[in-house]
């Protein structure tokens, strides 16, 4: 490819709206523009490495036996009614009307739908087990779309359903899924980490999900190096962790604490340690409202309250009016005792002795506070995030943590959807039996960005070979230098024979905003015909590791071509 016809608008300034390096790099390399919040056009060279992402993911799922159809995005509301997901999904499923007042909405996920297929189409247990997926554009109306491909309402999933008639073949059939979203995020050139996860709103029983570690990643994720454990914070069970308390058989005292909303207020005010208190925070659940408490050092894992509340709804934090409402004073001075609302409390509190609380009064504490003397718990269960160094709950030793970017999930799904909508076979002995199912999603689009998010430096992306929009780059320093652009022509020709995916910047441009386009949009090997081309002599250059190296043109051809070849 010429780059003189290239729709590659590359950009010297950084968008201001982009947060992380992924999305200021795609917006500065040209590969995407915003059209609105959380959707986006993908320019050649961001639709380039998007069809590369996408043959990886087809191959192997093709190698994986599983068979690719194409659905509509545009869904009768009928099977998510009959799902329930129709409500569950509630504001995040964008949902229409067509000119008959029919309901549809803009797939989110297809799980209801691909049941529905093989109920109307599959007619022999003969015919199980079975994988079927697609490559396919979703839709969800999130919250917080931002980090521009990353969590974006318009995005590009690969999901897959499985279906079997036992338990170990689902076992199989996921285990087989496994091992092609390990190929595939290997060959991505991702370093990656694969966890226990929720099964949240899907149902079912196990659940896994492929995460690349990243500073920017919105997913927390506990690992352990000596035992290999790994999970995401939701699913991390944590374990008690017992601090110094305060000894003693004291009474129940009301205290005065002006001011001191934050237990770092307070520790300073009562000069005692963090973990001597237990802060209590009113979330929203729904329509209904809830208090949850945990240690003073502790944070809330809003994902485990959610999942032990049963709301359909994230839980969300109550407005400082109903705050108001419901303890009778100003926020920060919340408390068990007295409430009017389900209390949960994490299971750490109930190693506590003479903790403080708020008093639900502005300004007051209680102190001396025990937990089945001067309260009860409503829910006693673990609600709390993991923390570094907590300790592993498979093998004692410190755990670690880290933020991660979920680009791949899967999960075994059990009967969920074929009891919801009905399907079944008949075995061999002509009994019907409900079919047991499997789902396996990866973020193709997102992939992208994680890609980019482990492949960068300060000039720009450094794509691995297997995702890049273009393999090599040839370029004639001086353009105004015959013999250079000759040259560069030729090499570009000969690399183009030999099957490399090679662009030539073949444009009128000072060598200065060649080289800094090359090094932006990150292509992996290049050739620039320069002063020496009359000795024939190229430099040679590998994008990750920046090294020029003179030689031949020859050689230089040979060795892109194997580069190529060895890092594909
Ligand atoms: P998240 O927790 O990040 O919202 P999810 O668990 O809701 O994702 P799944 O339903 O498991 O997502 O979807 C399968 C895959 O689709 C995810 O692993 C992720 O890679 C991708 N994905 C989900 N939501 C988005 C989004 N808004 N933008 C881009 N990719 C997404
Ligand atoms: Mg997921």
């Amino acid at each position: 490819m010429k780059m003189s016809k290239l729709l590659m608008p590359t950009l010297r300034e950084v968008p201001s709206e982009a947060e992380i390096t992924s999305h200021r790099l795609m917006l500065r390399a040209g590969m995407i523009r915003k059209l609105a919040a959380g959707i986006y056009s993908y320019l050649p060279l961001g639709l380039r490495s998007l069809h590369k992402i996408e043959a990886i993911v087809r191959e192997e799922m093709d190698k994986a036996g599983a068979q690719e159809l194409l659905m509509s995005a545009l869904l009768p509301a009928e099977a998510y009614q009959a799902s329930g997901r129709w409500e569950v999904f509630g504001p995040s499923m964008f949902k229409l009307k067509d000119r008959n007042d029919r309901d549809f909405c803009l797939g989110p996920t297809h799980e209801e739908l691909f049941t529905q297929t093989v109920i109307d189409n599959v007619k022999s247990y003969k015919e199980y087990p079975m994988t079927l997926y697609q490559i396919q554009t979703k839709y969800r109306d999130e919250g917080r779309p931002r980090f521009g491909v990353m969590r974006s309402r318009e995005f590009i999933m690969k999901d897959a359903y499985s279906f079997d008639t036992s338990r170990e073949g689902l076992d199989k059939s996921y285990q087989a899924m496994y091992e092609a979203y390990c190929r595939i995020f290997t060959r991505l050139g991702l370093d990656f980490t694969i966890v226990d996860a929720d099964s949240g709103a899907m149902g079912g029983s196990g659940s896994q999900e492929f995460m690349v570690k990243s500073p920017v990643g919105e997913d927390g994720i506990a690992y352990c190096d000596a035992c290999g454990y790994a999970a995401n914070y939701e699913k991390c069970e944590c374990i008690v962790s017992e601090k110094p308390q305060i000894e003693g058989d004291f009474e129940m005292e009301k205290i005065h604490t002006p001011k001191a909303h934050t237990i770092e207020e307070l520790v300073d005010f009562l000069g005692m340690e963090s973990y001597n208190f237990a802060k209590t925070i009113i979330y929203k659940a729904d329509d209904k409202y809830i208090a949850a408490m945990v240690r003073g050092d502790r944070e809330i894992n809003e994902v485990k309250l959610k999942n032990l509340v049963g709301c359909t709804d994230d839980l969300e934090l109550a407005e400082p009016h109903i705050v108001r409402e419901l303890t009778n004073a100003e926020v920060g001075f919340a408390g068990p005792i007295g409430l009017d609302i389900p209390v949960y409390v994490d299971k750490e509190v109930t190693f506590m002795k003479n903790f403080v609380v708020g008093a639900n009064e502005t300004d007051m504490h209680y102190k001396n506070v025990n937990l089945g003397r001067d309260f009860e718990a409503d829910h006693i269960a673990d609600i709390r995030i993991v923390e570094e160094g907590d300790v592993c709950p498979k093998c004692g030793q410190p755990i670690k943590t880290a933020q991660g970017i979920e680009v791949g999930h899967i999960f075994k799904l059990g009967t969920k959807y074929s009891d919801a909508l009905g399907l079944k076979y008949l075995d061999e002995n002509g009994k019907s039996q409900t079919v047991i199912m499997g789902c396996y999603g990866i973020g193709v689009t997102r992939c992208i960005a994680g890609v980019i998010e482990q492949n960068y430096d300060e000039n720009g992306i450094v794509w691995p070979v297997s995702c890049a929009p273009y393999e090599a780059l040839v370029l004639a320093a001086n353009y105004k230098n015959e013999e250079q652009t000759k040259a560069a022509e030729q090499i570009y020709n000969k690399l183009k024979e030999s099957g490399i995916d090679v662009l030539i910047d073949d444009r009128s441009e000072r060598t200065g905003v060649k080289f800094k386009d090359a090094d932006l949009i990150g292509i992996p090997v290049r050739i620039t015909a320069g002063k020496k081309i009359s000795e024939g002599i190229v430099e040679y250059k590998e994008r990750r590791n920046g090294e020029v190296i003179e030689m031949s043109v020859d050689e230089a051809v040979e060795k892109v071509i194997k580069f190529i070849k060895d890092n594909k």
